[in-house]
């Protein structure tokens, strides 16, 4: 299955996938990006699209 990959050196931490997410897969690490929680995230990419630096990609899940 496919999910949400954060690009976290890039990440602002704005916190607009955490938001956007329906799951509520993404939470933001220390204040410095965001991270994805795999077993929730179900890959519809509606945080990427919402990303303001564009800086969430689509990756084949860790299993
Ligand atoms: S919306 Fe993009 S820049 Fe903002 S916290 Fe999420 S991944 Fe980072
Ligand atoms: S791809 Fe969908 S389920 Fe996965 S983190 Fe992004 S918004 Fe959430």
């Amino acid at each position: 299955m496919k999910v949400a990959s954060i690009q976290t050196d890039a990440c602002v931490a704005c916190g607009v996938c955490a938001k956007t997410c329906p799951r509520g897969a993404v939470t933001i690490f220390k204040g410095c990006h965001a991270v994805v929680d795999e077993s929730r995230c179900v890959g519809c990419m509606l945080c990427a699209r919402a990303c303001p630096a564009s800086v969430i990609t689509k990756k084949e899940a860790n299993t």
